[in-house]
């Protein structure tokens, strides 16, 4: 499984980027449609999840963005 950000709850506050102990994400500077720069998900290949399709061993960006705006999608 890999992570994605939905760009319209995302407020660019960068939490996901800093928390994240893979470096999974990186700043952008691409303005969303509601004026924020939101993160680019730039090497999923490095998530703890990454092959995985059962119970993911990592949650850290989900469960810390304060906009629930990071979300699981099938690698495939
Ligand atoms: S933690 Fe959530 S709101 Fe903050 S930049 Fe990351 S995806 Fe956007
Ligand atoms: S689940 Fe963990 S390793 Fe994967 S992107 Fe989120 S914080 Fe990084």
């Amino acid at each position: 499984m890999k992570t994605q950000i939905n760009p319209a709850y995302c407020k660019g506050c960068n939490i996901c980027i800093y928390i994240c102990p893979k470096k999974v994400y990186v700043k952008s500077d691409n303005l969303s449609e509601q004026g924020y720069f939101v993160p680019i998900v730039s090497a999923p290949e490095n998530c703890f999840n990454h092959g995985r399709t059962g119970k993911m061993s990592c949650e850290l960006c989900v469960l810390s963005c304060p906009e629930q705006a990071i979300t699981w999608i099938s690698e495939e």
